[in-house]
């Protein structure tokens, strides 16, 4: 196609010993962790899963500087387990969930707390809070091929080597297959597509200057640091 100008570049993520993944969609997952982890089953009081997405082109690679974003003063961290999607449709049964995911990364939902915090006492929508430039950085996908389906792992993360969150992502009150269950009746997912799960509890503020340091046992890690 002859384009007014050159059309922007593809969003992709590395992957570790393979060919890049190419990016449609993030999705990502409010609230998923509950303080303790709940017990196999089903939970009465859960609330059904809510979501909301970021650009593609957000994502920022493992061991990137980044410039400290502007118009905010709270700039909180978010470590998430990642999953990535090699095969899409909608209202996929749980069952039929796993068949769907290439495969698995970690990945920084950064939020501008501050933002966020003003758009949900005004009910208005939480895009400037979530979705800014370079709010995406992420680690290089494993393949489920190589891995499995990991439902037992350390997630951490912490600022200039002192721990700030440590979870496990058993502790989802939405597990992966539910997950992607709920969001395939609401989107049409499509290869490509990638869905940050939540994080554990200990999110908090970093400033210029910080270095981030995340990590899902086994699976992948992730490193960027912010401009003084
Ligand atoms: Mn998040």
């Amino acid at each position: 196609m002859d384009f007014a100008f050159s059309p922007p570049p593809q969003a992709f993520v590395p992957v570790a010993n393979d060919r890049p993944f190419p990016v449609r969609r993030i999705y990502c997952v409010g609230r998923n962790y509950a303080a303790h982890a709940r017990e196999m089953g089903h939970d009465p009081d859960r609330e059904p899963p809510f979501f909301f997405m970021k650009p593609a082109d957000a994502l920022t690679e493992d061991g990137s500087t980044l410039p400290y974003p502007p118009a905010t003063a709270e700039l909180h961290h978010e470590v998430e387990l990642v999953v990535a999607l090699a095969k899409g449709g909608t209202n996929i049964p749980e069952r039929k969930t796993l068949e769907c995911i290439f495969g698995y990364t970690v990945g920084l939902d950064m939020t501008r707390r501050d933002l966020q915090g003003e758009a949900k006492k005004k009910g208005r929508p939480w895009d400037t809070g979530k979705g800014f430039d370079h709010s995406a950085p992420i680690g290089a996908l494993r393949v489920a091929s190589s891995i499995g389906h990991p439902v037992n792992a350390r997630i951490s993360l912490s600022v200039n080597g002192v721990n700030r969150q440590d979870g496990n992502i058993n502790q989802m009150i939405w597990n992966v297959p539910e997950t992607i269950s709920y969001l395939s009746g609401l989107f049409e997912l499509q290869p490509g597509d990638l869905i940050f799960t939540g994080t554990p509890d200990g999110v908090d503020a970093v400033g210029p200057g910080d270095a981030l340091e995340c990590a899902i046992e086994g699976i992948a890690t992730l490193n960027i640091t912010y401009e003084i």
